[in-house]
Formats: C-alpha cells, structure tokens, sequence
C-alpha cells in the first residue's frame, strides 16, 4: 500500500499544445492517502479516466510527477507499478474455471499454492462466487464475469491501490446497490486504497469515504459526501451533486446583504472581500429554500411542483431568476402565487465560481 501523490500533473493527447484548451488534464496536485476510499467523480469526458490511466501507467503525463510514498514512478510501466485495476467490462479467462480466474493474479506472481487457494477462496466467499468457483467462466452471465473481474482486482492484498474505472456499468441494476455495498465492506475487511471512478452520484456518494470531484480536467473538490453537499467548494460543485442541484442565482452583494434585484437577503457574514464588477452567485440548496403561500416570504410564482417520492420540488421563479425549492407536508399551495424562505445558514457565495470565505 502507498500514498499517493500527483504533482503539478497536466497532460494533453495532442502533439504542440497550445493553450488550458488544449490540456485533458491541467495542473492537478492531489495526495490519495494509504488505505481510503476515494471516488474521482464527474461528468463525461472530464478526465477521469485519463487520470486513472496516469496513475496506473497505461499514459504517461505531459508534465509533472506521480509519487508512491516518496518513490518517483513517472516512468515506471505499469508492471513495475503494483496496482490493480477493474474496467468497465469484464477482463476474464473464458477457458479457466472461478476458481482459476481468482488465483492467476497470485499464480503469475509465485505467491505458494496453499495462500494462493485460501485468498481466492475468501475472495469468492465476499462477492458470493462460492457456489460457482469449479464452473467455467464462459457458462457464466455478464454479472458473474464482471464479479470475477472485480475479485481478480482484489485478490493480491500487496498493492499499491486497485483502480476502479465504472465497473457496474454493465451489472444488472438490481444488483448494482447489492455489489456497492458489498465493495465497500471489502474496502473495510482488506483496508487497501481504493479509486473508484464513476459518473454517477449515488454510486459516488455510496461507496467514498471521500469524493474527489473533477471538471474541465481539473479536480475542483475533495471531500466527505457530507462536506460536498453542505459546502460546495465550486459552483459546479453544487450543482453536479443532488437531485435537483444547488441552486445558483446571479445576485449582488453589499456588507451583509445579498440582493437578487430588490429582494434583501440577510446574510451570516459580510463579504468585504469582493470586487467590483466581479461575478457574485448565492448558491442554496433545494432543500433549504422552502416554498410557503403567498405573504409568508420573498414573493415568488410557482411554474410546477413535482413529486419526486421522498419529497415535494417546486420550480419556482423569484425577481426573475428560476429555481428550485422544497414543499413542505403541511404546505398546500393554491394558484401559482406563493412566497420563499431562505434558510439563510446553507446560503454561500460564489465570487467567479468559488466559495467565499465571509468575515
Ligand atoms: P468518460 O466518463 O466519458 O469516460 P472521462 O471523464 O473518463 O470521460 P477522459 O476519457 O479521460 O474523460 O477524456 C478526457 C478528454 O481527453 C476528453 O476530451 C477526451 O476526448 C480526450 N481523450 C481521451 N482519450 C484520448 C485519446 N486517446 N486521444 C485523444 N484525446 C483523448
């Protein structure tokens, strides 16, 4: 096991860069430490797996450093590296039995026959393969191969970290909540480091200690799935995680006051900070605005409200800017006028995209 760290890492797949444009990934430093949990978040085609190829040696960065412990392995191949990796579609022996599969990461590395057989025994017994280890991997569903993907990436209890890149993506989704929790519970039973790519939230915010949230190439937040949603570093942030996302409303802000047109927000602090002309957003959360009727709070017109099961949203628009906001059970709204109030504990401002500290 290691940590690890990536050092002032950028990397572009096209020969003469010209510009951040250019760049898959730009500038990402970023320490994974021994033993957590990680999940690399975000949406298509912001880097992800660029990076999980980076760290497990498949491409080599443009720029910068990848450090295991305080060892430089930049330009180790990924042999020389230690790390396990699970792709997205099965990586299984067809001809092989189970019980064959599990034991060949250990086999080619000479591990003696007996740990060998007792690992991938105890492997089979956490992802519940006990009952097919003598079957053929080619009689086998596409679920049952990803499952021996997944324990062929577990088996060796000497790695660096085992690298995750979407691996439900092809399991049925029923059994996708079952083989996120049981991942989990391995990660407590092995305590190996873990990076679990996915751009799915829920899968994310399951599985992670910590959430490591990229966009544009860059990591804009690392944090428990508690900090992402309380504070949101970034404004994509925010809005990338939850259902709905945080709100984001162009306002203007003086002291401690925020406005959005004439309507006065009081804040917990002032911003003394801000610039003139800068980009100001107050970001708050569905859950914290809440609809009231019409009297009871900032004026506001209700477009529709949906029921989304666990709870009311209504889209609503308030001094001519659109969001969301929860319905209280004892709330019944009539027409579609209605008023809003702010919990004003969960509102921040974002000043170009970035959280500001008040005073
Ligand atoms: P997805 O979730 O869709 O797999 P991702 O977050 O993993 O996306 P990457 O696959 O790392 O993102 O891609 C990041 C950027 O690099 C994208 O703009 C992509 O088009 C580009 N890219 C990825 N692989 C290559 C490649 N081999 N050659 C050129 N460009 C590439």
């Amino acid at each position: 096991m290691a940590r690890i760290t990536l050092d002032h890492l950028a990397h572009a797949y096209g020969p003469a860069p010209k510009g951040p444009q250019d760049y898959a990934l730009k500038e990402i430093d970023h320490v994974w430490e021994q033993g957590g949990a990680y999940a690399l978040l975000g949406p298509s085609g912001c880097g992800k797996t660029t990076l999980l190829n980076i760290i497990s040696g498949l491409v080599r960065p443009s720029r910068g450093r990848i450090l295991f412990d305080d060892r430089d392995v930049t330009d180790l191949p990924t042999e020389a590296r230690n790390i396990a990796q699970v792709f997205q579609f099965p990586v299984v022996y067809d001809t092989m039995t189970v019980r064959e599969n599990l034991a060949f990461p250990l086999k080619n590395r000479h591990v003696p026959a007996d740990r060998t057989a007792a690992r991938a025994e105890e492997i089979a017994r956490l992802l519940d393969l006990t009952r097919v280890l003598d079957r053929k991997a080619r009689n086998l569903t596409a679920d049952m191969k990803q499952k021996i993907s997944l324990g062929r990436g577990l088996v060796r209890s000497d790695v660096a970290a085992i690298l995750f890149d979407e691996p439900l993506t092809v399991i049925d989704p029923h059994l996708k909540w079952q083989l996120r929790s049981t991942l989990k519970e391995i990660h407590r039973l092995l305590d190996i480091t873990m990076i679990y790519v996915t751009h799915d939230q829920t899968e994310a915010l399951t599985f992670a200690d910590k959430v490591v949230v990229m966009h544009d190439g860059a990591v804009v937040q690392t944090g428990t799935p508690e900090e992402l949603f309380e504070r949101p570093a970034h404004t994509f942030v925010g809005h990338f995680i939850g259902s709905p996302g945080m709100n984001v409303l162009p306002c203007r802000v003086d002291g401690a006051t925020a406005y959005l047109d004439n309507e006065a927000i009081k804040l917990l602090r002032a911003y003394p900070a801000l610039r003139q002309g800068q980009r100001i957003e107050l970001g708050i959360r569905p859950e914290f605005v809440q609809l009231q009727p019409k009297g009871f709070g900032f004026p506001a017109r209700v477009r529709r409200i949906d029921d989304i099961g666990r709870a009311r949203i209504a889209r609503v628009e308030m001094a001519g800017r659109a969001m969301s906001a929860s319905v209280p059970d004892n709330v019944s709204v009539t027409g579609d006028e209605a008023a809003l109030f702010f919990d004003t504990r969960h509102v921040h401002i974002y000043a170009d995209g970035h959280l500001m500290a008040g005073e």
